[in-house]
């Protein structure tokens, strides 16, 4: 493709993506494909010969497009969102345009200092103390697997990266039973076997039970265990509880736990002075994650992970083969050394467009409409006789299930009727439990979601509802 013709095809995609969020909602929000359906439509082998770029774009508008799911669309309440924005999206077209590869400061000085900047913008619009230093991940799940290994490897003194678990003391770790999968994964992942992580039950708020963690922990250092860290949810996936943090902060210091904050969905709500009483003692942990691609309107991917013992973190990652020797040496920041990969994306440029083209005050107005807008479906959910609200709603997650009187299987309703709502196209839920009860999930976090779009998803669940019966 020669620099005349792209620059046609990049006008026309522009114009493309245009339309594309002009028209959102005319799509079904969740793709209606059968499985297998879209690889049916491809070719088994490759291309032998060049194809035309319009040929392509025939192809994705009539194939792919198919069997996309539209995550930007106002009507997708599932998950928690991965919203964005246009000034992300702009960003992550220079960043294409330009693409490098921005694994040490020598490899683009501005993406290793833009990064420290838009990481110190954030720890003060969240109110983080400032021993307090970001790194950005890709994803909450790796931010996780890197504060477990560096406590790893502070406890042990470094020598399991060395010489492996052989002859270690045997570690446990604890989180709630609510906790996200991806803390059991990173403790398998980080080698302390599944079993070595306790899962503590939760009180009627879906909250960790402090007394039960304290005798846990107890009980297992009467057994000869080593317990090494406690992951704390602020906000969990199914309900947005929240873990008390200080509670757990304290007690972490006073045994010598590594103490994490998971605060994937729900961190981005600490910019609200108003919701700082929901992260009191996260100035306690060692480590705290969030997501700005869940509710902070950038782009997946991009986590941001902060840690006090950046010298721990770094002593675990790094590796100085000859070939990645550079001459500025510990004068900057490497930040292939503070995580998992050696490769980074420029996430830090998404960051930056997002947070200057919103302002504090921008994101901060965002994210309060949305936080109202749930309350008013909460209070709509209350009020209507034939549904419950069945957790807590301290943000912008409502859990709630269609309850008719004499329904026998509500587990069953519930299920079918949010697969009933999905097919339509016009609006996408999914589910969690609570304790044993199927509850449906409704998120309000997407960038354009206005009160129009919910107006609408509550008479379609209360029609469809109705239909059911
Ligand atoms: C979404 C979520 C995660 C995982 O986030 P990824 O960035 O996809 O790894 C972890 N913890 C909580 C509480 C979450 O809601």
């Amino acid at each position: 493709m020669d620099n005349d013709s792209f620059r046609q095809q990049a006008h026309e995609l522009v114009d493309w993506i245009a339309d594309y969020y002009q028209n959102i909602e005319s799509y079904p929000v969740k793709s209606q494909c059968e499985p297998g359906e879209i690889l049916a439509s491809l070719p088994t082998k490759p291309p032998e010969s060049a194809e035309s770029f319009d040929d392509i774009m025939q192809d994705f508008n009539q194939i792919i497009m198919q069997g996309m799911t539209h995550w930007q669309s106002p009507n997708f309440f599932a998950y928690f969102p991965a919203n964005a924005s246009q000034p992300s999206f702009l960003a992550e077209m220079l960043m294409s345009a330009i693409g490098a590869q921005c694994m040490s400061w020598q490899t683009s000085p501005a993406a290793t200092e833009l990064e420290e900047c838009v990481m110190g913008w954030l720890r003060q619009m969240l109110d983080l103390p400032d021993t307090f230093e970001g790194v950005i991940q890709d994803t909450a799940s790796t931010a996780t697997l890197c504060a477990l290994l560096t406590a790893r490897e502070r406890v042990s003194d470094y020598q399991i990266n060395k010489h492996g678990f052989k002859g270690s003391e045997k570690f446990t770790l604890y989180c709630s039973i609510e906790a996200h999968s991806s803390i059991e994964k990173a403790v398998r992942i980080a080698g302390f076997g599944g079993e070595s992580l306790r899962k503590i039950p939760v009180d009627s708020q879906g909250a960790l039970r402090f007394d039960v963690l304290q005798s846990q922990v107890v009980e297992d250092k009467q057994r000869g265990f080593k317990p090494l860290c406690v992951i704390a949810a602020l906000g969990t996936t199914g309900t947005t509880a929240m873990d008390p943090l200080q509670d757990i902060g304290h007690f972490c210091r006073e045994e010598g736990l590594w103490f994490h904050v998971d605060a994937a969905y729900a961190g981005s709500a600490m910019i609200l002075p108003e919701c700082r009483h929901l992260s009191q003692g996260v100035e306690l942990a060692d480590s705290f994650v969030f997501n700005p691609h869940k509710w902070l309107f950038t782009h997946f991917d991009c986590s941001a992970y902060f840690v006090k013992d950046t010298d721990a973190l770094k002593r675990t990652f790094s590796i100085l083969p000859e070939y990645l020797k550079t001459k500025e040496g510990d004068q900057v920041n490497n930040y292939r050394d503070w995580g998992v990969a050696l490769g980074r994306r420029f996430r830090a440029l998404k960051l930056w467009f997002v947070l200057r083209s919103f302002g504090l005050e921008g994101l901060r107005a965002k994210l309060r409409k949305h936080i109202a807008l749930a309350q008013q479906v909460q209070s709509w959910i209350t009020e209507y006789p034939d549904f419950d609200v069945m957790a807590p709603t301290p943000l912008n997650l409502v859990c709630f299930r269609y309850h008719p009187a004499g329904a026998e299987d509500l587990n069953q309703l519930n299920m079918v009727l949010m697969e009933r709502i999905n097919a339509t196209g016009k609006a996408y839920f999914t589910h969690t439990k609570v304790g044993n009860d199927v509850a449906i999930r409704w998120v309000i976090g997407q960038t354009e979601v206005e009160e129009e779009h919910i107006t609408s998803a509550w008479e379609l669940l209360k029609n469809t509802a109705n239909l059911l019966d």
